[in-house]
């Protein structure tokens, strides 16, 4: 039997990067598909992916919604529940960068990342805390990132967002574990998509220079990751930060 077959996902940005991946990933294992994006730009490579995965038999459907939103989340839960009936997984991973230092940064680009990072990852658990209580299980699962963990100069309001991300993690698993639903963060490293693509040149060298396995990831390894979080291979596992990037926080 596959390993999500009869579970329904709900994943927040999955139009691109690591989030496509996820989507495909679990979809490859038997799960139902619910995913995310923001951008009108995205919409068509939303269908497009929509249309790939239908055709290989997944039941499939991206919605429109910004998870920063605290009323657009409840209404995208209420969505997904009207369209499938469920949700076992979520997966808190739509997530953006606005870098700057310190000195540089606007309260709309500090505002602008804890909202869109870290207030998602509320939204989204709070209104889909609902259907996992009543089942009397779920596990969620949070983006978060190396940087969160040991900071980066450049990047203090992502690093706040991925830090609190974690802190929420925990929380949480503390919170309803008792009532078989778990919560986990991932943890990535340097991971080739869009938001890794604008970093300059010696940035990327120091970065690599830092990763023991000397390469970046990709959104398929992280989805693996995602993938192992997910399903019943971790039905004990709770509360943990899980990093993947090659040795780089070691
Ligand atoms: P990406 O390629 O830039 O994709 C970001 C995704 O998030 C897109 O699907 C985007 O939707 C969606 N998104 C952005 N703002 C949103 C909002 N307000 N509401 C709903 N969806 C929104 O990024 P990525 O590299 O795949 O990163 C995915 C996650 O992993 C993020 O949380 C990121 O912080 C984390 N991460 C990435 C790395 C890395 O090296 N890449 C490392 C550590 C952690 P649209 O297509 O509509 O814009």
């Amino acid at each position: 039997m596959a390993l999500l077959e009869n579970k329904t996902v709900l994943i927040t940005g999955g139009s691109r990067g690591i989030g496509a991946s996820i989507v495909r990933r679990l979809a490859s294992e038997g799960a139902t598909i619910a995913f995310t994006y923001v951008s009108e730009g995205s919409e068509a490579a939303s269908q497009a992916l929509v249309e790939e995965l239908s055709a290989t038999g997944t039941q499939i459907k991206a919605y429109k919604s910004d998870a920063a939103s605290f009323q657009e989340a409840e209404q995208l839960v209420q969505s997904v529940m009207a369209d499938f009936g469920k949700m076992d997984v979520l997966i808190n991973n739509a997530g953006i960068t606005k870098d700057t230092l310190m000195l540089r940064m606007t309260e709309q680009q500090w505002d602008d990342v804890i909202n869109v990072n870290l207030k998602s990852v509320f939204n989204l658990t709070k209104h889909a805390m609902r259907p996992m209580l009543k089942a009397q299980s779920g596990s969620i699962i949070n983006m978060s990132s190396v940087v969160g963990v040991f900071g980066n100069a450049g990047q203090a309001n992502y690093a706040a967002s991925k830090a609190g991300i974690i802190g929420f993690t925990k929380s949480i698993a503390k919170e309803v574990g008792s009532r078989q639903i778990r919560c986990n963060a991932i943890a990535p490293g340097f991971i080739e998509t869009d938001m890794t693509h604008v970093l300059d040149e010696k940035t990327k060298e120091m970065f690599l220079t830092n990763i023991p396995m000397k390469r970046l990831g990709t959104g398929e390894e992280v989805a693996n990751a995602a993938l192992f979080l997910a399903s019943d291979l971790s039905k004990y596992i709770t509360g943990q930060v899980l990093s993947v990037c090659g040795g780089l926080n070691t």
